[in-house]
C-alpha cells in the first residue's frame, strides 16, 4: 500500500551526481531551503558510482602494474605479479565508499533533506518520488533536473547477455577474459579496454570511424595508439559491428570494415558507443519542458528549460558529457534561481582521456580551427626535448598551443603525455584569462617539470626555444 507524504522545498534537484550534488550544496549554502534526491542512499550519480571514480581507481592499478613491468628498462626487474581481482575489486569499492559516505556527511552538515527514490513531475510544481511503495510529494518554487545519462545500446548491440558488458558491468571486474572486444574507440572503449589489458585480456576495439577518439587531434591521439598497440591492443579502425551472438560460452561478433569482414568468437564484449540523456520517465510531459532530438533537455544560456521554474544541467542537458561541466552548470542555475546574472559562457572545458599516456585539450583544438576554415597558428613542442619527460622514461608526449594570428592570444592547448591531465588545467586558466604566448613565455615554470612543456610551446612560437629548432606553423 502507498504512503502519501507531501514536502515542500524552494529547491528540488533531481539527480544526485556531479551536477546534483554541487546544486544543492551550493542553494543550501546560499540559504535556499533544498531537497536532493536519487535513487541512492548516498549522493555521487554515475560519476562516483559507475563511472569517473571506479574506472579512474582501476587505472591507477593498471598503471602500476605497467610501470612495474616499464621498470626493467632501467634495470629493475620484479617478479611476474599476482592479481587478487577480490581485493582489487574491494579496494575500488573503498575508493568510492570513502567519497560518497563523505558527500553523505556534507549533505546532512549542510542540512539539505536527501529523499531517496525516483522522481516524476506531475506539474511545474510537484514532483513525485517513489521509492518501496512509499509515495512523497515534493511541491517546489524550483527544481533541477540533473538525472544524467545511461550506456546506449543501439541497433545490433542491443542484445541481453551475461558476456556482453556495458561500462557499469565492466566496472564490476567480475572476471579477467582471456579475450575482451570493446565496441567503441572512444573515452570508455579506450579507458577500460587499457584496464583490461593491463590485467591481462587481449584486447580488440572495433572503432567505426577511421580513427580513434574522433573529437581530439591526431596527433594527440598517435603517440597513444602507438603505446597501445606496442602493447598488445589491436585496433579495428573504420569497422562496424553488424551483430552479437551469444553462443553459450563466447559471443560470435559479425565485424565488417576494411581490415576485418566476418566473424570473430571473443569471451567478452564490452559495448562503449555513447550514452543518451535519462530525459525519459521523469513526467516532462506534464510541463512546458522541451526535449530536442538527441534526447537532451532544451535549455538557454541559465540551464532554464521552456517552463521557468525548471532547469537542466549535466549529461540530460547537453554535450560534453563531463562532470566538471555539469558542475559549472550547477552553479550558472543556482546562480540564476538566487536571481544573480549568471551566465553558461565558458571559453575552454577541459577534456582528459584517462589512458597512459593521457590526452587532455581545452579550447579550440586544431582539428575544429580547420573545420571552421579559422586561421590560427599552432606550436608544439615535444616531450622527446624535455628533461622531465626523459627522467620519467616518457618521451612520447607533446604539448601544442593552439594561437590566434596577430594577437597571438591563446585560443586552444592540447597534450598527450603522462600526467597530461593534470597539466591542462594550466591551459583552461591561460585561456579563460586571455593569456597570449608572451604570459606563457615569461611565467617561470619549475626545472625540471613537465609544466615546462607549456612555457616551451610558446618559446617555440618565438623560434625561441632552448631545447627545440622548430618554429609555429600556420594553419
Ligand atoms: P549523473 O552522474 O549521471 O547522475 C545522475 C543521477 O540521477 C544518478 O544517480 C541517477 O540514478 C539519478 N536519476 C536518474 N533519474 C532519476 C529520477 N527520475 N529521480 C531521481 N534521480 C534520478 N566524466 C569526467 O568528467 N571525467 C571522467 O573521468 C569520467 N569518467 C567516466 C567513466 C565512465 C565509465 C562513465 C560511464 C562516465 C564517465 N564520465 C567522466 C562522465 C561523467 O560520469 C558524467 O558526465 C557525469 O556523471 C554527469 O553528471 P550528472 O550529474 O549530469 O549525472
Ligand atoms: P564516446 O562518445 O567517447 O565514444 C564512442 C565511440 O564509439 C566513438 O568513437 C564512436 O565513433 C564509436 N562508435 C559509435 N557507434 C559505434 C559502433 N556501432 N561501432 C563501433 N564504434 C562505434 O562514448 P563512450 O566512450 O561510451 O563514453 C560516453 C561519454 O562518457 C563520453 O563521451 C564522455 O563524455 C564520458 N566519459 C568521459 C570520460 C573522461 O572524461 N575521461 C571517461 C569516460 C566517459
Amino acid at each position: 500500500m502507498t504512503t502519501q507524504v507531501s514536502e515542500r522545498t524552494r529547491v528540488a534537484v533531481i539527480g544526485a551526481g556531479p551536477g546534483g550534488y554541487p546544486a544543492a550544496f551550493l542553494a543550501a549554502s546560499m540559504g535556499m531551503d533544498v531537497t536532493l534526491i536519487d535513487p541512492e542512499a548516498k549522493p555521487g550519480g554515475v560519476c562516483l558510482f559507475r563511472g569517473c571514480i571506479p574506472s579512474k581507481a582501476l587505472l591507477h592499478a593498471a598503471h602500476v602494474l605497467d610501470q612495474a613491468e616499464a621498470a626493467a628498462e632501467f634495470g629493475i626487474r620484479f617478479e611476474r605479479p599476482a592479481i587478487d581481482l577480490d581485493a582489487l575489486r574491494a579496494w575500488k569499492d573503498r575508493v568510492v565508499g570513502k567519497l560518497t559516505d563523505g558527500l553523505g556527511l556534507l549533505t546532512r552538515q549542510r542540512r539539505v533533506r536527501y529523499l531517496q527514490g525516483r522522481a516524476r513531475f506531475v506539474d511545474a510544481h510537484t514532483a513525485h518520488v517513489r521509492l518501496d511503495g512509499e509515495l512523497v510529494e515534493v511541491e517546489f518554487d524550483y527544481a533541477i533536473v540533473a538525472t544524467g545519462s545511461v550506456p546506449a545500446r543501439p541497433g545490433p548491440l542491443a542484445i541481453e547477455s551475461p558476456r556482453v558488458w556495458d561500462s557499469t558491468r565492466a566496472l564490476e571486474v567480475p572476471e579477467v577474459p582471456g579475450s575482451l572486444l570493446v565496441v567503441g574507440g572512444g573515452y570508455i572503449g579506450l579507458e577500460l579496454g587499457s584496464v583490461y589489458r593491463a590485467l591481462g585480456s587481449r584486447v580488440t576495439v572495433v572503432e567505426m570511424t577511421q580513427g580513434l577518439l574522433p573529437g581530439a587531434d591526431r596527433d594527440l591521439v598517435a603517440p597513444l595508439e602507438k603505446r597501445l598497440r606496442a602493447s598488445g591492443v589491436e585496433f579495428l579502425l573504420g569497422t562496424r559491428v553488424a551483430g552479437l551472438e551469444d553462443s553459450g560460452t563466447t559471443v560470435k561478433v559479425d565485424l565488417s570494415g576494411a581490415e576485418v569482414d566476418g566473424v570473430r568468437e571473443v569471451d567478452r564484449v564490452l559495448v562503449a558507443v555513447g550514452r543518451v540523456p535519462n530525459a525519459r520517465d521523469l513526467g516532462l510531459e506534464h510541463t512546458g519542458v522541451q526535449v530536442g532530438p538527441r534526447g537532451f533537455i532544451e535549455v538557454d544560456a541559465q540551464r532554464r528549460t521552456a517552463e521557468p521554474s525548471i532547469f537542466a544541467i549535466g549529461d540530460v542537458a547537453g554535450e560534453p558529457m563531463l562532470a566538471h561541466k555539469a558542475t559549472h552548470e550547477a552553479r550558472v542555475a543556482v546562480e540564476a534561481i538566487a536571481g544573480l546574472p549568471a551566465t553558461w559562457d565558458p571559453l575552454a572545458i577541459p577534456a582528459v582521456v584517462f589512458t597512459d599516456p593521457e590526452i587532455a585539450w581545452c579550447g579550440l583544438t586544431e582539428a575544429e580551427a580547420r573545420e571552421r576554415g579559422q586561421a590560427v597558428e599552432i606550436a608544439t613542442f615535444p616531450w622527446a626535448a624535455s628533461g622531465r619527460a626523459t627522467t620519467l622514461d616518457r618521451p612520447e608526449g607533446l604539448t601544442k598551443l593552439v594561437l590566434e594570428p596577430g594577437t597571438e592570444r591563446v585560443l586552444g592547448v592540447g597534450m598527450v603525455g603522462s600526467g597530461a591531465g593534470e597539466l591542462i588545467a594550466e591551459g583552461v586558466l591561460a585561456i579563460e584569462m586571455g593569456a597570449r604566448a608572451t604570459d606563457l613565455q615569461l611565467a617561470i615554470h619549475a626545472h625540471p617539470t613537465l609544466s615546462e612543456t607549456v612555457m616551451e610551446s610558446a618559446e617555440v612560437f618565438f623560434g625561441q626555444s632552448p631545447h627545440f629548432t622548430s618554429r609555429a606553423r600556420r594553419r
